[in-house]
């Protein structure tokens, strides 16, 4: 290393975060939070366990797991070598994948099926706009070792629990069916043929993936490419009995529970492994980026990450979208604040001060303690701003005779009380459950 890489660094400015990779601060963090919980109790009532894997894996697990000819292998992945020990290393893009290798490598279905979820960041070299980032969150779930087509719609309806534990309305529900391979290779020789035809208004990513993989070329986003997509052949329509009657039985228990869906032929999904039932959720209400929740049926997968055969299933939701959707709605999230806000009068208040707001604390009320000093008006000032209810006045008189003065803040009508400190473990619970 020379002498001026070495040198302390001069430069004092101010860095800022990698484009479309958010910081998540207060208040919002709240939101996220709220939507966490929401989501953990969701998965209890339905039996899922967490799973946490690496942010980072091995690059080939989603070469080979998400296919080489998809947007996120092709354009997408953060990939790197370890300059260490030069491994082929990727910040991973989607989580299933890894859930699957995690399955394999510990043997985790070795007793039978296992119904998975997980919470986290994802990452993709995307163009950021709204609802579209670098660093991404998503909450998936898979179920391993289900062949289905009764786990399709359980997964399927723990969505909709999902939307309507938060008060989501009108998630519209579209299901396709991607059928087995061999159908696909049919269906695939039609599409290659009508695509063949209409050569001169393919794209050039529609061409290069022609041969390669033409299914994708009906998942563009391209705009001008919409009419020549939506004249292609169905792959519907090259389903075999066994393929139409799994999406019959998942149809079938849709209908049960009077979740209405559309059949939209034209759904595929961006990863190579999905075979049979294939969903999304979608809205109008969030622009160009209108999927919340997508997912499928994905048999192939463990096999290729190099495990035993068994089917899986499952999906994975943008929490980012799933926000902007609560805050376009108007849906309110119970904001994070203090029940109480002690004010600390002067220096000798504070060790009082301290014992209570402790014992109040393991009763388990919320407490902020002023800290750094300050005149009452401008400590009284601060309690308001905190959004507590009531205010702890340590002033010497009271102390004196060992007493806090309690003062409700968002009652008007309530009067000042004062309380011993030696009960503060009693009137606690009053003002916890109050
Ligand atoms: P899209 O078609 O919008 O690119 P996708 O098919 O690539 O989505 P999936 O890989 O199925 O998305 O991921 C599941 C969900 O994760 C999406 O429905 C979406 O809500 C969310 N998601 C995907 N990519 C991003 C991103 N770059 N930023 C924010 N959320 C994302
Ligand atoms: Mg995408």
């Amino acid at each position: 290393m020379s002498e001026s890489t070495r040198a302390p660094t001069l430069d004092r400015s101010p860095l800022k975060a990698v484009k479309g990779m958010n910081d998540i601060l207060p208040p919002a963090s709240a939101r996220w939070a709220w939507l966490e919980a929401r989501v953990r109790d969701l998965m209890r009532r339905y039996a899922y366990q967490e799973v946490r894997t690496p942010i980072v894996e091995p690059t080939p697990l989603f070469v080979r797991g998400l296919g080489e000819v998809t947007d996120i292998v092709e354009k997408e992945m953060y990939s790197f070598v370890d300059s260490l020990n030069g491994d082929a290393l990727s910040l991973r893009p989607e989580a299933t994948a890894g859930v699957v290798r995690a399955a394999i490598e510990h043997a985790l279905l070795h007793d039978g099926g296992k119904r998975l979820f997980y919470l986290g960041p994802m990452f993709r070299h995307e163009r950021p706009q709204r609802g579209r980032y670098r660093q991404f969150h998503q909450v998936g779930v898979e179920a391993l070792g289900f062949a289905g087509p009764d786990v399709d719609a359980e997964v399927i309806l723990m969505a909709r629990a999902l939307w309507q534990d938060l008060g989501l309305a009108d998630l519209r529900l579209e299901i396709n069916s991607l059928g087995q391979p061999d159908e696909r290779r049919a269906h695939r020789a039609a599409l290659v043929a009508h695509f063949e035809a209409h050569r001169e208004l393919l794209d050039a990513d529609a061409l290069r993936r022609l041969h390669s993989n033409p299914l994708r070329i009906l998942d563009t986003k391209n705009p001008a490419m919409q009419p020549l997509v939506e004249a292609a052949p169905k792959l519907i329509d090259y389903l075999g009995e066994a393929s139409l009657a799994h999406l019959d039985a998942v149809r079938a228990v849709l209908d049960a529970v009077g979740q209405p869906y559309r059949i939209n032929p034209r759904l595929v999904r961006g990863m190579d492994y999905y075979n049979l039932t294939v969903f999304e959720w979608v809205t109008d209400r969030l622009g160009a980026q209108g999927t919340v929740c997508g997912g499928g049926r994905y048999d192939g997968l463990v096999e290729m990450v190099g495990g035993k055969p068994a089917p899986a299933v499952g999906w994975a939701l943008g929490v980012e979208r799933v926000l902007d959707l609560l805050q376009h709605d108007g849906v309110e999230v119970p904001a994070e604040r203090p029940d109480v806000y002690a004010i600390v009068p002067d220096a000798g208040a504070l060790a009082p001060a301290t014992r209570v707001a402790e014992t109040l604390r393991a009763a388990g009320v919320a407490v902020q303690l002023h800290a750094g000093g300050g005149s009452m008006k401008s400590q009284f000032r601060r309690a308001d701003a905190s959004g507590a209810r009531w205010a702890l006045i340590f002033g010497a008189d009271e102390l004196a005779r060992g007493e806090v003065a309690v003062k409700p803040l968002r009652d008007a009508t309530a009067a000042q009380t004062t309380r011993a400190l030696a009960d503060a473990a009693a009137w606690a619970l009053t003002l916890r459950d109050a």
